[in-house]
């Protein structure tokens, strides 16, 4: 997970500060060079990193501490907001044209950063947005290029223009604008050719193509663990192309994430969305204030929220308000609430968005046994369909059946059951709690 050691050092210096009832300049001058090391060797650009710090200061040293807060907390406070800043302060959408006007975006990037795939996740973006994208293939040098498209555009249930690769990337683009005009696409995504580095011939067709063609968004996709990198190419295509914004992609196998704290500064351009794996929903848009939260140690309590509330299946959801209200909560919802936090990317994924968890997530993948979730399953599946409805149904002898079914000791179906009784009484004490109000305004 990306910013884990940033985030641990910042804790670290954010500790010794906490315990102090004032701060002096000297206090704030060596937590500030702590930070600046921490920020370094995160690779953030050094340029980045002065400027940073010299804001960061300059507010810290007399400032006044905020109601509520202890100095501690108010140099955290100041960090938070910089490092906002510093990433954009707001969240970038990618613009589209109003209706049925067909825009277009362009993808850019140096080969193996993530474009193809890129491609075809902003796609289903776009489709969940309710919009009819339409993929072109226009990388007519790497061998599988357009096949790799066609099978994450099939995968994504969104068409794929191709012309195979005889033909220039130019008028690909124009052809698939055509036919997205006659078959009511709304949006075209030209996946071009990338290169292994920065090189005049890629520069040169990506503004032919912008020369030929009235290109509306131009999005690089830069690779996250390339650090430096990332942040030198989005510079050099800003300025050879010119782009309106940047994915950073592979941030989940990036621990210092280095890039996503420079890119903005440097490139001048958003980022608009992070690559947080391979699978094609792995795309998250880019909250410069979740993100800083996440890299103070703060969680993400929000990001988990929409997390849920797109992983959950909101049918399902109110009917399962239903039967809390109702208390009629049985066994096969407890299965059903067990597979939506499996949809969500398992416990530890949920629990690294808590604030203080992350840092700390090996200690609780450690803790919460994913094979005792496994014996729960056991123990429900080996109920008959009204044991599973109907809870209240199950006395000593149908438990020791059940144990036996399961293959594990009376004693453990004795404690699932117990566990789950109490759960379903809270259910009763608490209703709505699974309301949609409660969710949109934050309230978990
Ligand atoms: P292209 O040459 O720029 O079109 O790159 P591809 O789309 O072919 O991607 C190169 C490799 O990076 C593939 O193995 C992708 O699965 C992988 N990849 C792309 N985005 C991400 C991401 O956000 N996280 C991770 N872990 N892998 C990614």
């Amino acid at each position: 997970m990306a910013f884990e050691s940033l985030t641990d050092k910042l804790q670290n210096v954010f500790r010794n500060l906490r315990g102090k009832g004032r701060l002096t300049e000297s206090d704030v001058k060596t937590a500030m060079k702590e930070v600046k090391m921490a920020l370094l060797e995160a690779d953030v650009n050094f340029k980045v990193v002065k400027q940073f710090i010299k804001a960061v200061q300059e507010r810290a040293i007399g400032a006044d501490v905020m109601n509520g807060l202890n100095p501690g907390q108010m140099v955290i406070k100041i960090v938070n907001d910089e490092l906002i800043k510093l990433m954009g302060s707001e969240t970038t959408e990618i613009a589209l044209r109003p209706g049925n006007e067909v825009t277009v975006i362009m993808m850019v990037g140096l080969q193996g950063a993530g474009k193809t795939t890129t491609t075809a996740k902003i796609a289903g973006k776009l489709k969940e947005k309710g919009r009819k994208p339409l993929l072109a293939a226009c990388d007519v040098y790497r061998p599988a290029a357009i096949t790799q498209l066609q099978l994450n555009g099939e995968k994504q249930g969104v068409e794929v223009f191709s012309m195979g690769d005889k033909q220039k990337p130019v008028d690909i683009a124009k052809a698939a604008i055509e036919h997205a005009k006659k078959n009511n696409f709304n949006v075209v995504i030209l996946d071009t050719a990338g290169r292994l580095h920065i090189d005049e011939d890629m520069m040169q067709e990506l503004t032919d193509i912008k020369d030929a063609i009235q290109v509306d968004q131009t999005i690089l996709v830069v690779d996250a663990m390339t650090g430096q990198d990332a942040v030198n190419v989005s510079e050099s295509f800003h300025e050879k192309v010119g782009i309106d914004g940047v994915v950073l992609t592979k941030l989940d196998g990036d621990t210092r994430g280095g890039a996503a704290l420079s890119i903005k500064a440097i490139s001048g351009k958003p980022i608009l969305y992070v690559g947080m794996g391979e699978k094609l929903s792995d795309l998250e848009q880019f909250y410069p204030d979740r993100m800083a939260s996440r890299i103070l140690g703060m969680g993400d309590v929000m990001s988990l929220i929409e997390k849920a509330e797109s992983s959950i299946d909101q049918e399902k959801a109110k009917e399962m308000e239903q039967k809390f209200k109702k208390a009629q909560f049985g066994f096969d919802d407890y299965l059903e609430s067990m597979n939506q936090m499996k949809k969500m990317g398992g416990i530890g994924n949920v629990l690294s968005m808590f604030p203080g968890m992350s840092g700390k997530m090996q200690d609780i993948e450690g803790a919460i046994d994913e094979k005792d979730l496994a014996r729960k399953e056991a123990i429900i599946y080996s109920m008959t369909p009204k044991e599973r409805t109907n809870p209240d149904l199950i006395n000593p002898s149908r438990k020791a059946r059940i144990a036996k079914g399961a293959g594990l000791p009376i004693i453990e179906v004795n404690r699932f059951i117990k566990q789950f009784d109490q759960a379903r009484k809270m259910m009763k004490q608490v209703p709505g709690m699974m309301g949609k109000k409660s969710r949109k305004h934050g309230g978990f």
